[in-house]
């Protein structure tokens, strides 16, 4: 009961994040265990490889963006791991987990960032974050095909909830 107190000051939020293609091999289980680490809660995961079509239809606000072709090749290049994240302020926490798009800038403005550490490049910067909540839950609806309205979805543990 103390939990459901502290629930309803501090409503839990949902954000969408993506491994990309270029961390799978190497680093997804480091960053697994620093998304577990940060205090999230991993409440979907799946691991696939996008199609054209659902790399195209999940970027298409950058479609007009000179590198999108180049950002569709890559994200359909290799399997991806997208994960829902839940924790108190978890967009702004999780992009702030991440750093800067370009990890370039991350290593100066943010060195102990995932993508200062992890990324490549300023397209194969490892992860994906919505950037705010309205995305978010567009894309978590986009890629699971539902939405989680509820905590009762989530473990409490943060391991996978074994009914997804
Ligand atoms: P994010 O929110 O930090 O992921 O950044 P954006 O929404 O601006 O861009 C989406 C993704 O497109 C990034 O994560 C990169 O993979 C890629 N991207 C962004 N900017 C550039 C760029 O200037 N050049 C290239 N080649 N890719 C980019």
């Amino acid at each position: 009961e103390a939990e459901e107190e502290i629930d309803f000051f501090f409503p839990k939020q949902q954000t969408l994040a993506i491994i990309k293609p270029d961390s799978m091999d190497e680093h997804r289980e480091e960053i697994l265990g620093e998304i577990r680490a940060g205090g999230f809660s991993i409440s979907r995961l799946k691991e696939t490889v996008l199609s054209r079509d659902t790399a195209e239809e999940f970027y298409r606000e950058h479609r007009d963006k000179p590198f999108f072709s180049q950002l569709v090749d890559f994200m359909c290049s290799g399997p991806c791991m997208l994960l829902v994240l839940t924790k108190e302020n978890a967009v702004e926490e999780w992009r702030s987990m991440m750093g800067p798009t370009d990890p370039g800038l991350a290593q100066v403005a943010a060195p102990g960032s995932l993508r200062a550490r992890f990324a490549l490049d300023i397209l194969h910067n490892s992860l994906h974050g919505s950037s705010n909540q309205e995305h978010a839950q567009e894309k978590i609806h986009f890629l699971f095909g539902d939405i989680i309205t509820s905590d009762r979805d989530l473990t409490s543990n943060g391991e996978l909830d074994p009914t997804s």
